[in-house]
């Protein structure tokens, strides 16, 4: 076995557990470029989500603190032209307590969204301070016409410095001055400015934000572009496994079941594996086949002659039983052989039945079955011959019997005693008594020689 080993080539193929190393490492790095592809999906969302979020947050402080700013001139607008209270306490509520134009410009610096943004809430914010201080001062003035308890006004008109001039006027007057300061166009034209700044803020949250935006969508689409060709990889290659595993391993095992159940070698095919077990199967195979030959051989031929043996002869007219053709049956025994045995030896003897059994061998044909059926008998089923070629049998006979009285290898001179009978068609019960009768013809008559069995007459 070690030697056919070693005489074994190459083999060549796809080893299944490289391949398996190659699907694990390319599966782990297909699974960290798609969690990192995931991550930076998740995170471009997550981007993309909290700008929009800002954009609107800030957008919404622009409108916060624009309500804010409209409330109070509404307020004080309200108050100057009724002259009711709630509406000044409403005023100074928003002022104290809402604050809603502080609590933009607060949360704005929070989200930081740049210089320039926030300068525009800070400018819209200088001018609703410099707005409220004329509210402010109309709303003293207002207060005076009416004749109010100062004590009982809010701080701030309290404080509101009225000039001497405007503490003389009427109260119509004082109104009407009034309602100049917030009714008027130079406070209209601040109050668009107002809007104006808060407008800008818009356009510049939408270019700043728009931009981010943009970029984040475009990441995104990137990122996800990324993540379905990962998938599509992953889909291919799996496909491209099955398929490899199919042509591989699958293919070629159930080729080697076919081959196995037909008892012919296995096909070099498939994996490297798969070729190793077929190499190894094949060797195995051909050392049974070779045992199995010798032991078939060992079982049906003779040990010393090579030859039939008697088991294999009576296999074989048993056989020939059914055959159709015709067929002789010859019967030969060597004479006087104890007589060799007991002048040159048991060993010497046995040189003589070999030497008589190659003489057949070689004399008859190979279609015939020259067999050895006992100690210093022979046999041989000579195939498709009729009574009319029953010369020429005698004819080999003959020349074998010249060959043995006449050595020229050493070995004692012996000589054979032949029966034959024919059959028109395969081996007939009566041929081996037939053959045997004409051999002990020959016997009776000096021995060496060749008849056949007749039942009308005997040919020598
Ligand atoms: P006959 O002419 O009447 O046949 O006389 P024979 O001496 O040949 O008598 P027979 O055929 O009965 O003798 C066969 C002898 O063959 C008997 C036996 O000792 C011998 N013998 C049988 N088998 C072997 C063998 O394998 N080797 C040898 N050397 N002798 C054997
Ligand atoms: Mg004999």
């Amino acid at each position: 076995m070690e030697n056919h080993e070693n005489a074994a080539s190459p083999i060549q193929g796809i080893h299944i557990s490289w391949m398996n190393a190659a699907i694990i490492i390319m599966s782990l790095i297909l699974y960290i470029l798609l969690t990192i592809t995931s991550l930076h999906v998740s995170k471009t969302t997550q981007a993309s989500y909290d700008a929009m979020n800002d954009f609107s947050n800030c957008t919404q402080l622009g409108e916060l603190f624009l309500d804010g700013s409209n409330y109070l001139t509404e307020q004080a607008r309200l108050y100057i032209s009724t002259t009711n209270r709630t509406h000044m306490d409403n005023y100074f509520a928003e002022v104290h307590t809402a604050y809603r134009r502080d609590v933009a410009l607060d949360i704005l610096s929070q989200f930081e969204p740049g210089e320039e943004i926030y300068s525009y809430l800070q400018a819209a914010m200088d001018k609703s301070v410099m707005l409220m201080e004329q509210e402010v001062y109309a709303m003293a003035l207002v207060s005076l016409a009416q004749g109010f308890d100062p004590q009982s006004l809010p701080q701030e008109v309290q404080d509101a410095a009225l000039t001497v001039e405007d503490r003389t006027l009427p109260p119509r007057e004082l109104v009407e001055k009034a309602r100049e300061l917030v009714f008027g166009s130079e406070y209209q034209s601040v109050k668009v400015e107002i809007s104006d700044d808060i407008e800008n803020l818009l356009y510049a949250l939408t270019d700043r934000y728009g931009q981010k935006i943009e970029d984040d969508y475009s990441n995104l689409h990137h990122a996800m572009a990324t993540h379905q060709t990962l998938i599509a990889v992953h889909f291919i290659g799996t496909l491209v496994i099955f398929a490899s595993t199919l042509q591989l391993v699958v293919l070629p095992m159930r080729n080697f079941v076919k081959h196995i159940e037909n008892r012919t070698p296995l096909q070099m095919t498939g994996a490297y594996e798969c070729k190793h077990l077929a190499q190894t199967y094949n060797k195995m195979f051909a050392y049974i086949t070779a045992n199995e030959h010798m032991l078939r051989h060992q079982a049906e031929h003779d040990a010393l002659t090579g030859l039939l043996n008697r088991g294999a002869f009576d296999n074989l007219h048993a056989s020939l039983a059914g055959y159709e053709g015709s067929l002789a049956l010859l019967l030969v025994d060597v004479d006087k052989f104890k007589q060799i045995n007991d002048s040159y030896g048991h060993e010497t003897g046995d040189q003589v039945l070999k030497k008589v059994a190659q003489l057949l061998a070689q004399h008859f044909r190979g279609t015939d079955y020259p067999a050895r059926i006992g100690g210093d008998e022979f046999a041989v089923i000579v195939m498709d011959t009729a009574p009319e070629e029953q010369d020429i049998i005698a004819g080999k006979i003959m020349e074998i019997n010249q060959l043995l009285t006449h050595p020229a290898d050493g070995l004692p001179v012996v000589s054979l005693s032949v029966g034959g009978a024919f059959s028109g068609a395969g081996f007939s019960e009566t041929l081996y008594k037939d053959a045997d009768s004409a051999l002990y013809e020959v016997k009776e008559h000096g021995r060496c020689g060749c008849r056949f069995y007749n039942p009308a007459s005997v040919h020598t």
